[in-house]
Parts: structure tokens; C-alpha cells; sequence
């Protein structure tokens, strides 16, 4: 499974970009020449598995009943992710993990993961302004306001709003990637004004790294 982890705050735009580059690889795989061995695709993410944005908050008051406590119930959801993950791995499967992966030992167990299976591991981070992210949770906290407990109240749907204190917070205990760390690197980086030209650009040097001729080649020991 060449692993793409995307990595950004809250409401920064990482699941746009994750689409984005799911469309991108879908066209690649399918421009892939007769007789080469066919990558499968997967995007998980909080959406897929359908995880409440709850479980990032650490107010005790916030907790669905029956968990545990506000941190056990962001482990669980991250057992569930890494369950998924695991599920479809396999050097012919390519998963984009679209989320907030804002821990750095998180992402360092995502990548022996990868390692462990001799597949390459890449990061995706979306840089976006702090006010701009901000303002985007507050434009659907709105939304949800206006439209009562339809659609948008699903603390799990695409547009779901986080509550102000864990937006906050999560910011506050984001651990910005850093290409010097070997499990956060190769690291990729768009920025929320990169228009689709450049987004492409970047899509096809991930492309490049995870499958294309000199992809990475990753050794047991290294
Ligand atoms: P996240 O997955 O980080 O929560 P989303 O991808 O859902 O964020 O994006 C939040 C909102 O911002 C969406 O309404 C989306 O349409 C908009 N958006 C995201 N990225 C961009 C961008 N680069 N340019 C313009 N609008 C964007």
C-alpha cells in the first residue's frame, strides 16, 4: 500500500485536496499500460468511517455516553482508522488517509506500517491560514445554526463543524510535519491559493514517488 497521509488543522481544506488527488491518481491508474500490474485506490478518512468530530474534543462534557474518557475515545477512533488502514494494505493497493494526523508519533506508526510491507509512505500537508481555517468552522457553525438538526448538525458529515473550544484546541496540539523526520518525509506541501495547475504538479510528484518508473524503494533497515 503506498500510503499518502494528508495532514492539516481543522477546516484547513484537506479533504478537497484529498479528493482532488484521488481523482488525479484514479486517471493515472487508469492511463497505467496493459500488462502492469493495476494499483487498487482507497481514500479513507473520519468521513468514511463515519467518526464523530466529537471524539477530538477534550471537554468532559463533550463525550458521547459509554466512552471511556475524551482521550480513549479519539485512541478508539484512531484504532479504527489504523484497523482500515491496515485492512487494505498491500503493495498494490494505494490509500489516501485524509484526516487530521496532526500527532507525529501517530504518523511515525503509519509509516512502519508502510515500511513494514516495503511500500513507500509519503505526506501531504495542507497549508492554510489559521484565520482562514478558523473562519470557514465558524461559516458552518453558522450553517448549522440556520439549519437546525438537519444535515450539517451530523457531527460526522463532510461539512459537520467542530465546536469553537476543540477547533481551538486542536490547532493548539497540531505537530506540524517536518521533512527532517523520516517518517514525514517525502513531504509534500499545497497551499490553499495553489491553483489547479500547481495542485496537479505536486499530484504528479507523489504519483512519481509512490508508483512511478524511480518510485522509492524502501529497504527493511532503513
Ligand atoms: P477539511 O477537510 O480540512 O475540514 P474541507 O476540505 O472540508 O476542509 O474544506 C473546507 C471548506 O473550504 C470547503 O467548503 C471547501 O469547499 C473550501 N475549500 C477548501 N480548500 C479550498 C481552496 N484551496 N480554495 C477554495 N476553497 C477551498
Amino acid at each position: 500500500m503506498p500510503l499518502i497521509i494528508v495532514t492539516g488543522l481543522p477546516t484547513s481544506g484537506k479533504s478537497t485536496r484529498a479528493k482532488q488527488l484521488h481523482e488525479h491518481i484514479s486517471k493515472r491508474i487508469a492511463a497505467q499500460p496493459e500488462g502492469q500490474t493495476k494499483y487498487r485506490l482507497h481514500l479513507i478518512s473520519d468521513q468514511t468511517l463515519s467518526i464523530s468530530r466529537v471524539v477530538y474534543d477534550l471537554s468532559p462534557e463533550k463525550l458521547p455516553a459509554h466512552t471511556r474518557s475524551a482521550n480513549a475515545s479519539e485512541k478508539d477512533a484512531r484504532a479504527a482508522l489504523y484497523g482500515a488502514v491496515k485492512r487494505v494494505l498491500s503493495p498494490r493497493d494505494i490509500v489516501i488517509l485524509d484526516g487530521l494526523n496532526y500527532i507525529k508519533g501517530w504518523r511515525y506508526q503509519l509509516f512502519c506500517e508502510a515500511k513494514n510491507l516495503r511500500t513507500p509512505s509519503v505526506v501531504l500537508q495542507i497549508g492554510c491560514a489559521v484565520d482562514r481555517a478558523k473562519q470557514i468552522n465558524e461559516e458552518r457553525l453558522k450553517k448549522r445554526e440556520t439549519n437546525g438538526s438537519e444535515g450539517v448538525n451530523d457531527d460526522s458529515a463532510d461539512e459537520g463543524p467542530y465546536e469553537p473550544g476543540n477547533w481551538d484546541n486542536l490547532v493548539f496540539r497540531y505537530e506540524e510535519p517536518n521533512a527532517m523526520n523520516r517518517w514525514d518525509s517525502p513531504l509534500f506541501t499545497l497551499i490553499w491559493e495553489d491553483d489547479e495547475a500547481r495542485a496537479n504538479e505536486v499530484f504528479d510528484s507523489i504519483w512519481e514517488t509512490i508508483a512511478g518508473e524511480n518510485r522509492k524503494v524502501v529497504k527493511p533497515n532503513q
